[in-house]
């Protein structure tokens, strides 16, 4: 940044008043010596009056840089915390900036799962992490970059120059992959990441500073969705895709008050006898005339603006009523990840158990690996409480992520279902099969059941069985149903038993 004010290092801030010193003391005796006539035989005067000097100097700096602390802090500009400048220093710098014409960058960094070091280890130990990953952030800024803390776990980076844009994606990169590692603190090693949003603004097209903000924060939020631990640069369509996702979650949010949601049943059968053991509830969205939405897309959309948790209690509600009637069977729920971090779930679940009578046995919670791995403290903590309802939990989509066998112990999992994914490419290439093998051995030796999803031919059907597995679910044998369905397909099955029975 060419407007960056004057920075000493710590040797600067000896060498130079030193020098100052030595200058002003030489020539201070010359003119003494040059004056009285005098020749100056011992060098002690000499070095006293140095000494003296810079005393003097060094006293005057620091007073000047205290004095210019405080006066930053006076007028609000620096951050207390890390003392790093705030997001009103920010402001001033990208607007000084964007009166020349050059190109200005700015990085918007959010910490990933910071919440969590709060939780864990208590606000004292999250605010030194943040004074640790703003060290960290000037570290790799050097200077190149000013950085900034806007608050929380948030902080920026301004650059200005011909190529800015790319010499500060560069020092995120840097910035990432030092959190790639977990940060060492006091024994402990705590894992922190980044999600990084990047926008620019160039002479051809100022752009003002909040909009500057605004465009690296939408970025960020894409770096979030993306994974995180990852730099998105600002597109234009991001604007539209936001505009769209707060459509959707209108439409959600109106649409649990209009009853729009509706559960469909996917029957799980054994894998010897392909008798229905159990069904899954899925949910779906009868939009009427607007396009139709899949929960593969709005369950995201609900998960990110909290209305998972109203929309997620309906559904365990509702099912559990529709699975009421179907005896013997064991119905499957699937929680979100967001569902599981609410400290109200596990109470909300014992109270539709006891409102409504149904088993607690009988029914199984699915989650997904992500769920857990982002909270594995809290997630284990809620899967206890569960548990001691009598609730089995199964993990679902297993071969998606990059479970462990420590994992799997950890989270002792009644069931493991394997995802679709790893069924359809074991039927075509021998690693793919060794790896569901080698599940499926896994699961038998941690006491698991296993599921095989997305069944969808003879040949796959073979194959998991042969392969170990005790239940099948997939088109192959049935598709999501309407809950009258179900009762059909389960009142049917009752009736062949007991003609079996009677027959034998
Ligand atoms: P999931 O839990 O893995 O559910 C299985 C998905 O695979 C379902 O898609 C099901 O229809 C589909 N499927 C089952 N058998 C086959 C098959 O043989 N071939 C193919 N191609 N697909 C098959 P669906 O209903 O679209 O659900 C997608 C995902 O949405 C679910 O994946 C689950 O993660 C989520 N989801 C659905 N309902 C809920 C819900 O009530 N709550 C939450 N949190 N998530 C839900
Ligand atoms: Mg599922
Ligand atoms: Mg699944």
């Amino acid at each position: 940044m060419n407007n960056k004010p004057l920075r000493l290092t710590p040797a600067g801030l000896v060498l130079l008043p030193l020098s100052i010193a030595c200058v002003i003391t030489g020539v201070a005796v010359l003119a003494v010596s040059l004056n009285d006539r005098l020749t100056i035989a011992a060098p002690g005067p000499l070095i006293t009056a140095t000494i003296l000097v810079y005393s003097a100097l060094l006293v005057l700096i620091s007073r000047t840089a205290i004095a210019k602390i405080r006066e930053l802090e006076s007028v609000g500009l620096l951050d207390s915390l890390t003392r790093l400048p705030n997001r009103r220093a920010l402001h001033e710098d990208v607007e000084r900036l964007s009166a020349g014409d050059d190109e200005v960058a700015l990085a918007l960094i959010d910490l990933d799962a910071f919440k969590q070091v709060n939780d864990h280890y208590g606000h004292a130990m999250g605010d030194r992490l943040i004074a640790r990953c703003a060290e960290m952030l000037s570290e790799v800024c050097g200077n190149e970059a000013r950085c900034y803390r806007l608050g929380g776990d948030e902080f920026a980076a301004v650059m200005g120059g011909k190529v800015a844009g790319t010499i500060l994606e560069g020092i995120c990169r840097t910035l990432i992959e030092r959190l790639s590692v977990p940060v060492a603190m006091e024994g402990r090693h705590i894992p922190v990441g980044a999600s990084i949003g990047l926008a620019r603004s160039t002479a051809d097209h100022r752009l003002t500073s909040s909009e500057l903000l605004r465009r690296s924060d939408v970025a960020m939020y894409m770096s979030k969705r993306g994974g995180k631990m990852r730099c998105t640069w600002f597109n234009e369509s991001f604007d539209r895709r936001r505009e769209r996702v707060r459509e959707i979650e209108d439409d959600i949010r109106t649409g649990i008050a209009a009853g729009e949601f509706a559960l469909a049943y996917q029957p799980l059968v054994d894998a010897e006898h392909g008798r229905i053991v159990a069904v899954e509830a899925l949910l779906r969205w009868d939009r009427g005339e607007r396009d139709p939405l899949g929960p593969n897309v709005f369950i995201p959309i609900a998960e990110d603006s909290g209305l998972i948790n109203p929309l997620g209690q309906w559904v365990l509600r509702q099912a559990v009523c529709d699975a009421l009637a179907w005896d013997g069977i064991t119905l499957s729920v699937n929680i979100s990840a967001a569902q599981l971090r609410n400290p109200e779930f596990p109470i909300r679940l014992g109270e539709v158990l006891e409102e409504t009578g149904f088993p607690p046995h009988r029914l199984e919670l699915e989650v997904t690996e992500t769920c857990l791995v982002l909270d594995p403290v809290v997630a284990e903590r809620t899967l206890d409480v569960i548990r001691s309802f009598g609730v089995r939990i199964a993990l679902d989509d297993f071969g998606t992520g990059y479970a462990s066998i420590g994992f799997l112990r950890r989270f002792r999992f009644e069931k493991l279902k394997l995802d679709r994914s790893l069924i359809e490419l074991a039927g075509g290439d021998d690693s793919s099969r060794a790896m569901m093998l080698s599940s499926i051995a896994l699961a038998r030796a941690l006491d698991m059941g296993v599921t095989a999803e997305g069944v969808e031919t003879e040949e796959q059907a073979e194959l998991v069985r042969l392969a170990g597995c005790d239940q099948i679910q997939g088109w192959l044998y049935y598709r999501a149903l309407p809950a009258r369905e179900v009762d059909r397909l389960i009142a049917e099955q009752g009736r062949g038993d007991r003609a079996d029975e009677e027959a034998a």
